[in-house]
């Protein structure tokens, strides 16, 4: 993921979505299902204004299940409906279908009531920050490999309609939107999941921020991860205990903090440590 988002850049990515949704009759936002608000557009109610929406938790395999349940709940009380989803495998297409025929039912209502006879599909877009998984998303309802992973804003194509069986037309481009920039913590939850590039970020930071989250939510794991008898206070020392077990050791014997970094978050994003929510509602 290369995007610079510039000011300039936000706002033509706002502009490129609103442009879309003139086809649309229903969104669907992507969220992280491990980070539901971090990973979650900061202007997207005011991009999205009146246009029925769903919320798709996708990665819902890597996230703890109680949690995403909770984040279900969280949604629904604000008036959206919300389906975990996994686009990778393919978990949760049927409910997402079934989901947009539910909140177009009365635009489609109306257009039987004024004598439209065969009603056209419904058309659905896609929208979300990079690396939320959009395109395995767009190619998982497609069916085949259509759309073409690589987030570039500015680059203009001829739009095209993609068939999700017979009542479901998707845009096969996404809209792109950009995260939540403002607040640190964020950004090392974004890189914590591996949704922004590790150099965006310093990965020990990054690492020093999985470590004291896993500590205070998931202590068991952590342990037996690492085969610690206890966790040390000291982050430190949690790196040394980590690095000294798991030999992440510069020549001379020392413990690599960049080592230990690199394997603490390779873990954490193949699920060695299981399946983790950072963000709870
Ligand atoms: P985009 O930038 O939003 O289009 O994201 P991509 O579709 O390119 O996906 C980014 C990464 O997430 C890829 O490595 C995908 O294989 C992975 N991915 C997408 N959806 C899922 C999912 O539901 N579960 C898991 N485990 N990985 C996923």
């Amino acid at each position: 993921m290369t995007i610079q988002w510039f000011p300039g850049h936000m706002a033509k990515a706002k502009r490129e979505v609103q442009e879309k949704l003139k086809l649309i009759d229903v969104v669907f936002e992507l969220l992280d299902a491990r980070i539901p608000l971090s990973s979650r557009n900061p202007m997207i109610d005011e991009i999205l204004t009146n246009k029925p929406r769903i919320i798709l938790l996708n990665k819902a395999d890597m996230a703890d299940e109680k949690v995403t349940s909770e984040w279900i709940s969280f949604f629904a009380e604000q008036g959206m409906p919300a389906i975990a989803i996994d686009a990778q495998a393919g978990t949760g297409m049927k409910q997402i279908v079934a989901a947009a025929k539910e909140m177009t039912k009365e635009k489609f209502a109306k257009m039987a009531a004024k004598g439209i006879k065969n009603p056209r599909p419904m058309r659905a877009l896609i929208v979300g920050i990079p690396n939320v998984g959009k395109s395995t998303l767009i190619n998982r309802l497609a069916g085949k490999h259509i759309a073409k992973t690589g987030d570039k804003p500015g680059v203009t194509k001829a739009q095209q309609w993609i068939k999700v069986g017979k009542e479901m037309e998707l845009l096969d481009t996404p809209g792109i939107l950009w995260p939540k920039f403002e607040d640190e913590e964020v950004g090392l939850k974004l890189a914590t999941t591996g949704a922004i590039k590790d150099t965006i970020l310093n990965l020990q930071d990054v690492a020093v921020y999985a470590l004291r989250f896993l500590a205070a939510h998931y202590p068991d794991r952590l342990k037996e991860r690492y085969s610690l008898a206890a966790i040390p206070d000291d982050i430190v020392e949690l790196f040394d205990a980590i690095g000294k077990r798991r030999g992440c050791l510069a020549s001379g014997g020392a413990v690599d903090y960049d080592k230990v970094a690199e394997l603490v978050l390779r873990d954490i994003r193949t699920e060695k440590l299981g399946r983790l929510s950072l963000e709870k509602p």
